[in-house]
């Protein structure tokens, strides 16, 4: 299992730096992971020395914001060897319909007094977020004891709703959630370089230091990244 929560921008970086884009044949459009493969030809990539299917990753880092449970992800092109998140679904629609059932239980049962928190804790929380007291999401975890996906639907506004709409829910998420960029961000960021956009505006944009966009833009990391 891929713990999202590890992911780096490092990570990010490295994998799509063995990305080969297939220009022409019959695989055009598809992304070649440079790896070795299992005996079911999916290459592999090494995350935190766990071994993963490359695709898997690549649909996770392209993923990385939107909140699902990643079921068995699949090539829409047929080609094993591919990682081009266009070509990647997740799991069967049937697992999805289950999956929603059970998010669905899973969110009614903290509104029906089966959590442990109280609406005067997270409060709290959410301002300790506002004020930078806590920037973390692991700290929420340690204070309020309640689990990380728990924590991470309050903060997209999927349960507790009745306190956080009195907050503004982007700006804690940007203060407490670490960014990772993804290809089509990337890509964007190329293009707002080449249009000569300041890097720190960029950096502002997309919540991440302006180390990071400056290496973009020096082709220090991302040079596979065509736009
Ligand atoms: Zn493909």
């Amino acid at each position: 299992m891929i713990n999202k929560k590890e992911i780096t921008q490092k990570h990010v970086e490295d994998f799509y730096n063995r990305i080969l884009i297939v220009d022409e044949g019959p695989n055009k459009g598809c992304w070649t992971f440079n790896a070795a493969n299992d005996r079911d030809g999916y290459p592999y990539y090494n995350f935190n020395k766990k071994t993963t299917r490359a695709h898997r990753f690549s649909y996770i880092i392209s993923n990385y914001d939107k909140e699902e449970k990643i079921n068995i992800i699949r090539h829409t092109c047929n080609n094993p060897w591919c990682v081009n998140p266009n070509h990647l679904v997740n799991g069967s629609q049937q697992e999805n319909i289950n999956d929603k059932i059970k998010d669905n239980r899973q969110a009614k049962g903290s509104k029906t007094g089966t959590s442990k928190i109280t609406e005067e804790q997270l409060i709290s929380v959410l301002d300790k977020i506002l004020s930078g007291e806590i920037t973390k999401t692991k700290q929420i975890v340690t204070i309020l004891n309640i689990s990380h996906t728990n924590i991470i639907d309050i903060l997209h506004g999927k349960i507790w709703t009745h306190v956080t709409n009195n907050y503004n829910l982007n700006e804690i998420r940007n203060k407490v959630i670490q960014k990772i960029l993804t290809i089509d961000e990337v890509k964007d960021i190329k293009k707002r370089l080449l249009n000569n956009q300041s890097q720190r505006s960029i950096a502002k944009k997309y919540s991440v230091d302006p180390k990071t966009i400056y290496a973009i833009k020096n082709n220090q990391s991302f040079q596979n990244v065509k736009i």
